[in-house]
């Protein structure tokens, strides 16, 4: 297991720290069971999907960066909120993952009913 010092949390979820994955093979980990813990009582599937099927999510993939190059903190680029509930909505991000919607680089391009409030920031 690694330490806390190998770790991102971001908004609850875990990820390795080097390569911002939740499940890495060069560092032997897989947060998804604990990061699923989380999310699992607020997330509603559809018959058939199954929360622990879902692909390794990645830290940077969802707009994350780093405060500071090796900086074990990170933020999101759009509000420069460590845990922003807004970019790292683990269970819209993992819905979108799992109802087959790609992932793309950016949380706020991810094609997901978005409520007006949103649309004027
Ligand atoms: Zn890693
Ligand atoms: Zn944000």
């Amino acid at each position: 297991m690694l330490n806390d010092y190998d770790i991102l949390v971001v908004n609850g979820f875990v990820f390795c720290s080097q390569h911002g994955h939740e499940c890495c093979s060069s560092c032997v980990c897989d947060f998804r069971e604990q990061n699923n813990a989380q999310i699992e009582d607020d997330i509603c599937l559809d018959a058939g999907l199954d929360l622990a099927q879902r692909k390794s999510l990645n830290i940077f993939d969802v707009g994350a960066v780093r405060y500071r190059k090796e900086s074990q903190t990170c933020k999101c680029e759009t509000h420069f909120d460590v845990d922003c509930e807004r970019c790292f909505d683990w269970v819209k991000i993992c819905m979108a993952e799992m109802t087959g919607n790609p992932l793309p680089g950016k949380v706020k391009r991810l094609k997901w009913p978005v409520d007006e409030s949103e649309m004027h920031l």
